[in-house]
């Protein structure tokens, strides 16, 4: 192994430590103290755990939590009659939906039913567009933790730089793509069909950057990537009970310049960039917003 390692525990660690200064700050010139609300139906592990997280950056930072769990039976109109009440609530700042979600419920059409300056994940198509016209300060928390990944690579900089992103999703893929671009970086968008054409190992063998988001454990090879490239895996995939990303790490990390490990990489630090989010939306909704 000779790439460095973007260890996500220590950047969220000092992401959130200039959040809570930050918070502390708003609390004392606005009075009011800043809340999150996480809607979720129905229960299970996995979504659980990701919660348990939030709630414990969320304390980290200052910001007030709450786990609001419906009844897996819940229907389409009750969700959205919960988040309407949510929208309107003036002590509730930030509000998302929790994915995924039981069969029979619409996440799209539910998710319209969040107040464009509550949308803390950036999902509605509002703050999408944003995203796509630049100048939005909500941006989707995953691919903003891939940023800040390379924001935080000592001398480093995208401009000019041949940016791969495997994986063209509306959670990962599509807004991590903008984000590069908006940095300057020149963007390719792989998916599946560019697999089928023959064409990925082409497209990854020249990427200075390599974001994978393909849902596929140790998908990408360490042969396919060229010496020196920033690997940013944003997988988590289940293999064994064990949790691993989308890139082989062994071979990938003997020619990376720098790669992120999974677990450890990315995911800590969308966490906190949600809590960013939960913040921008507090500044958007007081009066000197
Ligand atoms: P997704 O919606 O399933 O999208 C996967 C993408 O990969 C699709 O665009 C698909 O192409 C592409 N793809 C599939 N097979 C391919 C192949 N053989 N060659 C090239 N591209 C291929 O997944 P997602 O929601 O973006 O998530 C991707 C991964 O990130 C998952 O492991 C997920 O668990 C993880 N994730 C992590 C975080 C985090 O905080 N760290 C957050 C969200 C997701 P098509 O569009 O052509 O089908």
């Amino acid at each position: 192994m000779s790439a460095k390692i973007l260890d996500g525990k220590l950047l969220a660690q000092k992401l959130s430590d200039e959040l809570k200064g930050e918070i502390a700050s708003l609390i004392t010139s606005t009075g009011k103290s800043v809340k999150m609300v996480n809607v979720m139906v129905g229960e299970d592990h996995g979504a659980s755990a990701y919660a348990n997280s939030q709630k414990r950056v969320a304390q980290r930072v200052g910001i007030e939590y709450e786990l609001l769990t419906l009844p897996e039976n819940c229907s389409q109109k009750n969700l959205e009659m919960e988040l309407d009440k949510l929208s309107h609530d003036s002590l509730v700042h930030a509000v998302m939906l929790h994915k995924p979600v039981p069969q029979g419920i619409d996440f799209q059409k539910a998710v319209k039913h969040i107040a464009v300056l509550k949308d803390v994940e950036g999902m509605n198509a509002t703050n999408f567009g944003q995203l796509l016209l630049g100048g939005t300060k909500i941006l989707p928390c995953t691919p903003a933790a891939v940023i800040e990944h390379l924001r935080n690579i000592p001398d480093f900089s995208l401009r000019g730089k041949d940016a791969v992103v495997v994986g063209r999703s509306e959670i990962v893929g599509k807004p991590v793509a903008l984000m590069l671009l908006a940095m300057n970086a020149t963007v390719t968008v792989c998916h599946s069909a560019t697999d089928k054409a023959g064409k990925l190992q082409e497209h990854i063998g020249r990427a200075d950057v390599l974001v994978a988001a393909v849902g596929q454990a140790g998908f990408v090879k360490g042969e396919w990537i060229q010496k020196g490239c920033v690997v940013i895996d944003v997988g988590i995939n289940s293999v064994n009970g064990k949790i691993v990303g989308d890139v082989d790490f062994e071979s990938a990390g003997k020619r990376a310049a720098y790669i992120t490990p999974v677990p450890g990489g990315v995911g800590p630090v969308t966490v906190v960039c949600l809590m960013k989010n939960a913040v921008e939306a507090f500044k958007s909704q007081m009066p000197f917003g």
